[in-house]
């Protein structure tokens, strides 16, 4: 059973999980627990089975040979740990951005959800932390091997998860899906695919990094049973908090992709009619 899918209580680390290192510095580090290694940190060495039988939240004192190490704190990885962090082939889509997708693409647990293309798996595996079975089409077989790896590795064997290695844009066998999660790079060739595996009032969700993908998507998506399109940007902004000082972060990531999300109807008033729909601000009272 994965770690991730239950209550860890207090229970202590043992050997074989995956602890996250963090040192004064917030330098992070992932590492699978075995009995007599040792990891090198920037503070100093850790030894393994000084960690392993520790609760969580424990913090180590790294060892040097000629002074002592730094403090370094050990907690289990969060799944935007994993993400960051898990090794990649494609690019993988980022964890702000995930938490979007959670809710825009509605994710629930038991939906029948296609995923295009699987790259690393970083969006397989929030979708089925949330309980979502995967079926995924990758045209690369590196990237599916990648992606597998990654979630077993991560999350612990996954019933709900297939990886096939295939082309979206010569069809979706699957009928009758729930969702369709779109990242790749033209995604409005899977479109039609799309508007018959889907079941009416499903969604589809596409991730695109340029707003002329995204344009040429919301066009053809017109031109297909779909309705209540959007488009969204996440921007997450950091703050630096200290006794002194409360701020914003002097950096933030300024640009990832543009998520666009619609449902499927049952026949194609989509366009026109949106068109002629309230802007929602002035429907809230807020224009
Ligand atoms: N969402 C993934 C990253 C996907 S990267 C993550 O979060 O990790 C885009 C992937 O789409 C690449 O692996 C690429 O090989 C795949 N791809 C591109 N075109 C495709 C197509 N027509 N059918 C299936 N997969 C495709």
């Amino acid at each position: 059973m994965s770690s991730s899918h239950n209550s860890e209580g207090s229970r202590p680390f043992r050997a074989g999980e995956r602890v996250l290192l963090v040192d004064e510095k917030d330098r992070r580090y992932l590492v699978k627990l075995r009995p007599g290694a040792d990891f090198q940190t920037h503070s100093g060495v850790i030894d393994h089975d000084a960690v392993i039988g520790l609760e969580e939240g424990s913090t180590i004192t790294a060892r040097r040979k000629e002074s002592t190490g730094r403090k370094v704190l050990a907690v289990r990885p969060t799944l935007s740990d994993l993400v960051v962090k898990m090794p990649r082939g494609a690019q993988v889509i980022y964890p702000k951005d995930l938490a979007a997708i959670l809710l825009a693409a509605d994710l629930f647990p038991g939906a029948k959800v296609l995923e295009a293309g699987v790259g690393s798996g970083a969006l397989s595996m929030a979708a089925l932390r949330a309980g979502c079975n995967v079926v995924g089409y990758e045209l690369r077989e590196d990237f599916a091997e990648r992606a597998r790896a990654n979630v077993t590795d991560l999350l612990g064997e996954q019933s709900g998860y297939d990886v096939q290695i295939r082309d979206v844009y010569d069809g979706i066998d699957e009928r009758g899906l729930d969702r369709v999660l779109l990242d790749l790079p033209e995604p409005w060739r899977a479109v039609p695919h799309v508007a018959t595996a889907l079941r009416p009032g499903g969604i589809l969700l596409s991730y695109l990094p340029t707003i002329n993908q995204t344009a040429e998507l919301r066009r053809v998506l017109e031109e297909f049973p779909f309705a209540l399109a959007e488009t969204t940007e996440v921007l997450v902004r950091s703050w630096h908090v200290t006794r002194r000082s409360v701020r914003p972060d002097h950096r933030m990531v300024a640009h990832t992709g543009f998520l666009t999300t619609a449902r499927r109807s049952t026949n194609a008033f989509g366009a026109r009619a949106d068109e002629e729909r309230e802007d929602p601000g002035v429907a809230n009272g807020l224009g």
